[in-house]
């Protein structure tokens, strides 16, 4: 069984159009998405939000299909400058609703310049404290970052131990390796499976993650998965499989034991740690 540990499924729905699904088409149109994904093995989905809005349909969402979904709040690095105080009370308010099981995706983007570095880190660091106030654990989106996300993860250890998952990760295992020593889960996605020379260092790190640590994800509807890529738009979470498969390939590991693995990490992760 697969444990998707982030698929944002309020934009998983016919054209995957960058509108998030309304409220009342939440139930028509996911069934058929979650059924599919339960018929490919999937057992668990993290969905996160990435602003006020989007993490009230994750919230709305979990609700809908307990047991199969859970959700994370919080403000993505590029929705941040957006992002009033009401918005960042509601996130709070909503941190310790039961259906919620971590904090985000927060994280610092140096790719995109929506937010200014500044206060990106601001914005990590609110989601870190919030994460532990509530005890759950924190999704960090990194995109250009390593060398500042190391920086501001090894200040933050300071504060408290951290409990976390680098999603969809896409850093050399050097860096990798110094986010698994202060304690973070490491989560890959379907870009793991890319054959492109420049990405090479994603499976190497894929290889080296220790196994009671390691994560994987479909990030849908994004980074659609080898061989499907270039031929299905959307990325669904009942292509997590393909992703594991792959992974499970690199590792010289039965796609049963990577599956097992993956799926009680995530399960420890995210529905153990309790505060
Ligand atoms: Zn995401």
């Amino acid at each position: 069984m697969w444990f998707d540990t982030h698929a944002h499924l309020f934009l998983v729905w016919e054209s995957g159009e960058d509108e998030p699904l309304r409220p009342e088409d939440i139930r028509s149109k996911l069934t058929p998405v979650l059924e599919l994904a339960q018929k490919d093995g999937v057992e668990g989905i993290v969905c996160p939000g990435i602003d006020r809005r989007t993490s009230e349909l994750a919230i709305a969402i979990a609700e809908l299909f307990p047991g199969l979904v859970w959700a994370a709040v919080g403000i993505h690095p590029n929705s941040a400058s957006q992002a009033t105080t009401r918005d960042w009370e509601k996130i709070c308010e909503w941190a310790t609703h039961p259906a919620v099981v971590a904090i985000g995706e927060t994280g610092l983007d140096w790719f995109r310049d929506y937010t200014p570095r500044e206060a990106q880190i601001t914005w990590f660091l609110r989601h870190l404290e919030l994460s532990w106030q509530v005890g759950k654990a924190v999704i960090v989106h990194c995109r250009d970052a390593e060398e500042d996300m190391t920086l501001a993860l090894r200040e933050a250890k300071r504060s408290g131990d951290l409990v976390g998952v680098m999603h969809a990760c896409a850093a050399p295992w050097k860096t990798v390796a110094q986010w698994l020593d202060l304690g973070m889960f490491v989560s890959f996605a379907g870009s793991v499976t890319y054959s492109n020379k420049k990405l090479q260092h994603i499976r190497e790190a894929a290889q080296y993650v220790p196994l009671d640590r390691l994560l994987i994800e479909t990030d849908s509807p994004f980074l659609v998965p080898e061989p499907l890529r270039g031929r299905e738009k959307i990325c669904f979470p009942s292509h997590v499989g393909l992703t594991g498969t792959f992974i499970a390939q690199i590792r010289g590991l039965s796609v049963a034991e990577l599956a097992e693995a993956t799926s009680q990490n995530a399960n420890r992760i995210f529905r153990s740690v309790k505060s």
